[in-house]
């Protein structure tokens, strides 16, 4: 169990003036309150907030925060209250408390509503003090350490999948990696067990049979430094399983392709010395092309700054290398947490300002479907990032493969909203185009500018896809409720019925509207009828209902609050429309987790396709037949999709044996396996499964591709 004088010891060490004597009365005080109680594990229930005040103590934060991380769960489980708190320990460290708590409810429930407005809070306290985020992190790191003692195996996949989600990415987000790589580390153990093991193994055979002496490079390294006068640490290690993952999964490369299975992180004095070490060791080794990366001039946006760059560097092994300053290092590890070194710990200012997210609280109080939010928002860092400029200099930074979409919402939220056109180095050029590194890029932008909602799947960033939707939105329902209102009153004016639209008023529940447009727009939509609304209004006069159930069908729709048919309740998607039939497109097998769209055949089905679907491309010009669709997050539970995969192998006995088994050890069922191709050297096939969603198929490719007869593996 961890002490106070533990804690105290590493409070001090850059914290000398600390409040040594309230952190030894927080922990007796929070020792008492969890008296009796206990961990999944068995251990007493006081080692948890021990172990969290811990963790934040290495990564020396302030007393207030160590203090808070000690009391973290006395209200929300022990019968202490924050007036206790506040009386005690002040008010500052009461709010921290309070944050935490509120954020220890954050249960990710079925209900996507409730996740996303807690969600929001999570982001509004964060706004507030950093520091409450800590805490959480911290807190979070502490379970997921601790997870193997939960029994219940589901329970456990369930809360990695949460930290893969929302923890790590935030912990990224404001830059301690360290945090990070561990979280993410145990829930690949966790999530994908098969794959870890797998890149695990692969990893030692290749240090093995290769002979890798990871001391001796860093040795090698060191030295033809030192020969230039150039002070450094070296320090080597092969990547981590997640790491390899990522890699192989943005990259398209199978395992015996990577590169970079060895890093090596090089720690000058100064930032000139950072150059002069790359030019060093450029000079020393062959360079890998295309792998070199200036991050000290352009900072990573969590502000992670360094050189990286590829070697074949001593006995041959291909490396790489990250060169940077000791601050440098720190900011890497440590992130926000390190601004507390270098001034005095209590005295910095916990609202650290990010852009992003001031943009994800701005996307989320704006957006009328919080679901969306969270079905389009990620949080990650980009790992590869395109930088381009305003005509005026500015750097705008946005992930690679953004366009003048994304390029316009970064520039500022009104001329995003108002874009018509682009100017990119000096040409015009359509609104769609990718940028490119280095760009100049001019927006044109008009007040009577029109969004299509369509247009979102041009846009890469989460904040331009969002406006884009709802600019859109916003412009499409006006347009149908015009058409909606004339429709009706034409039908009215046929029967010669008098009609003020207030007449309506009373009936707006019955339909789920709020406003009188909503319902204007249901009608022109078509989600709702004329005949069915005036036999609300009118009882007294017969209207021709097409079909008695499409009255019951909303009657107890409404009641239940729903907006959606019985059947396509079944169906796990956000934007259908109700009555039409669906089914997912044969020609790009759309998965769960995949952005997708629909679109309207003949006015009677609809059919869901990929985003980036070419079918999807020919419906370009007739953008009213397109529909935006999402999928519910948590209704895709056991539902088996359809997913394809084009391999090529090895051509030799036993191989296809292999793919299948460990095919069938990932839960994916074969439903259908075609060879295409057949040579005396290698074979190509098709496979059609069964999956859960996009990641499975995901998964199940990088594992495939550790195969060492695997040459290929595409998803098609
Ligand atoms: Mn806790």
């Amino acid at each position: 169990m961890i002490t106070d004088d533990d804690l105290i010891q590493a409070l001090t060490l850059r914290n000398p003036t600390a409040n040594v004597s309230l952190v030894r009365q927080a922990y007796a005080f929070a020792q008492r309150a969890h008296e009796g109680q206990k961990r999944a594990s068995g251990a007493p229930y006081f080692e948890h907030p021990a172990e969290v005040a811990m963790i934040l103590a290495r990564i020396h934060l302030d007393s207030t925060s160590i203090i808070a991380a000690l009391l973290h769960d006395t209200v929300e489980d022990t019968s202490v209250t924050l007036e206790d708190i506040k009386k005690h320990f002040g008010s500052d460290v009461a709010f921290l408390v309070h944050s935490v708590t509120k954020l220890s409810r954050l249960q990710w429930s079925a209900e996507l509503k409730v996740q996303a407005s807690q969600f929001h809070k999570l982001l509004m306290g964060m706004a507030r003090d950093m520091r409450a985020l800590l805490i959480k992190l911290a807190d979070r790191l502490h379970n997921m350490r601790t997870l193997h003692y939960l029994p219940s195996l589901k329970k456990q996949q369930k809360i990695a999948k949460e930290t893969l989600e929302i923890y790590a990415p935030l912990a990224e987000r404001i830059g301690i990696q360290k945090f990070k790589d561990e979280m993410e580390d145990i829930a690949t153990r966790v999530l994908y067990p098969e794959l870890y093991q797998a890149i695990t193994q692969k990893v030692q055979e290749m240090t093995q049979s290769q002979k890798v002496d990871i001391e001796a490079i860093c040795q090698d390294l060191h030295t033809i430094l030192q020969h230039h006068h150039i002070q450094a640490t070296v320090i080597g290690r092969t990547k981590t399983p997640p790491s390899i993952i990522r890699k192989m999964e943005c990259k398209h490369l199978t395992f015996e392709q990577l590169t970079d299975l060895l890093a090596f992180r090089v720690v000058v004095e100064t930032r000139a010395a950072c150059y002069q070490a790359l030019g060093i060791l450029h000079g020393a080794y062959v360079v890998l092309p295309g792998r070199f990366k200036d991050y000290i001039s352009i900072p990573k946006s969590n502000g992670y700054q360094s050189l990286h760059t590829g070697l074949i560097g001593p006995s041959h092994h291909k490396i790489e290398v990250q060169i940077r300053t000791k601050d440098m290092d720190d900011i890497a590890h440590y992130g926000v947490a390190a601004h507390w070194w270098h001034k005095n710990p209590d005295q910095v200012s916990p609202h650290q300002e990010y852009a992003w997210l001031r943009d994800l609280l701005e996307i989320i109080e704006h957006s009328d479907n919080p679901e969306e939010v969270m079905e389009r928002t990620s949080l990650e860092v980009p790992s590869r990032e395109v930088h381009c400029f305003t005509p005026k200099n500015r750097l705008i930074t946005l992930p690679t493969g953004s366009t003048c979409f994304d390029f316009a919402y970064a520039v500022h939220t009104w001329v995003g909203d108002h874009c018509v056109g682009a100017k990119i180095n000096g040409r015009l050029m359509p609104l769609r185009t990718q940028l490119a590194n280095g760009d100049i890029v001019d927006i044109l932008t008009s007040e009577s500018s029109v969004m299509s909602p369509e247009w979102a799947r041009f846009a890469m960033t989460s904040h331009a896809r969002a406006r884009i939707r709802r600019m859109g939105r916003a412009h499409k329902k006006e347009h149908y409720a015009l058409l909606g209102r004339a429709l009706f009153e034409k039908k009215l004016a046929r029967k010669k019925i008098p009609f003020t639209p207030h007449q309506l008023l009373p009936y707006l529940k019955t339909f789920d509207c709020v406003t009188l447009d909503d319902l204007w727009a249901k009608i022109g939509h078509g989600f709702v009828s004329i005949p069915e609304v005036l036999s609300h209004v009118f009882p007294q006069h017969t209207w021709g209902l097409p079909r008695s159930q499409k009255k019951n069908l909303y009657r107890s729709a409404s009641s239940k609050g729903m907006h959606h048919t019985p059947s396509s309740l079944e169906i796990p998607i956000h934007g259908l429309i109700p009555g039409l039939s669906v089914r997912y497109a044969g020609c790009c097998y759309p998965l769960p987790g995949d952005r997708i769209l629909g679109i309207l055949v003949s006015g009677k089905n609809i059919t869901v396709h990929r985003e980036d679907c070419p079918t999807v491309e020919r419906y370009g010009s007739q953008p009213d037949r397109l529909l935006n669709l999402a999928w519910k997050k948590n209704k895709i539970l056991d539902t088996k999709f359809i997913g394809r995969l084009s391999t090529r192998m090895v051509n030799q006995p036993g191989n296809l044996a292999a793919i299948a088994h460990m095919i069938g050890k990932n839960r994916a069922n074969i439903v259908n396996l075609k060879i295409t191709q057949r040579t005396p050297e290698f074979f190509d096939f098709a496979i059609d499964m069964e999956l859960a969603s996009a990641e499975h198929l995901q998964k199940l490719i990088t594992l495939l591709k550790t195969h060492k007869a695997v040459c290929s593996v595409e998803r098609l």
